[in-house]
């Protein structure tokens, strides 16, 4: 909406603000009352607005919520990943980067010498999760608070993911 479309009213802003200040002071003054007449034993119908103090305090995470990615690993610590690219192939975001290497166990062909995931592409799909042939990569960690102030600290490598 541009200026010139607004009411005079509109553009004053004092009626305005003085609208918004009367919903807070109403939504202030329904929320102090139905605490107070709670807290005096009266039975309230509609229990007045709870603050969450987040970081301290939080709601629990529903347990399939798709969380910071991490690489499972076998008895001897190394990687589960066999570098077969299919999670790198599917990824819609192309945040995924593998550089395979030959494992020294006769019986797994391959490992990743490179994992890296780029969470500030991330779209949280879960595809690489649910193509993993091998259960080698989970979104479960439980972690959200991702946060950088560098992109450079939004990219995940293999030791990352792997603790
Ligand atoms: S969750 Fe989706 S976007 Fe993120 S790395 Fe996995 S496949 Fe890619
Ligand atoms: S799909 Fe699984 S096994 Fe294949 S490269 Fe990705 S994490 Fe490794």
């Amino acid at each position: 909406m541009n200026q010139e479309s607004l009411k005079l009213r509109e553009r004053l802003y004092i009626v305005e603000v003085a609208q918004g200040l009367a919903i807070t002071a109403r939504h202030f003054f329904a929320n102090f009352s139905r605490h107070a007449a709670r807290s005096l034993g009266f039975k309230v119908g509609k229990g007045g607005t709870v603050t969450i103090e987040y970081p301290e305090e939080r709601r629990p995470y529903a347990s399939r919520l798709r969380t910071r990615h991490r690489l499972m690993k076998r008895k001897d610590g190394s990687p589960r990943c066999v570098a077969c690219m299919m999670c790198e192939t599917v990824c819609p975001a192309r945040c995924i980067h593998i550089v395979a290497m030959e494992n020294a166990d006769p019986n797994i062909e391959k490992m990743p010498r490179v994992f890296d995931i780029d969470l500030g592409q991330c779209v949280f799909c879960g595809f690489c999760v649910e193509v993993c042939p091998e259960d080698a990569i989970r979104m479960d960690t439980g972690i959200v608070e991702l946060a950088s102030y560098t992109r450079e600290g939004m990219l995940y490598h293999m030791p990352q993911l792997l603790t």
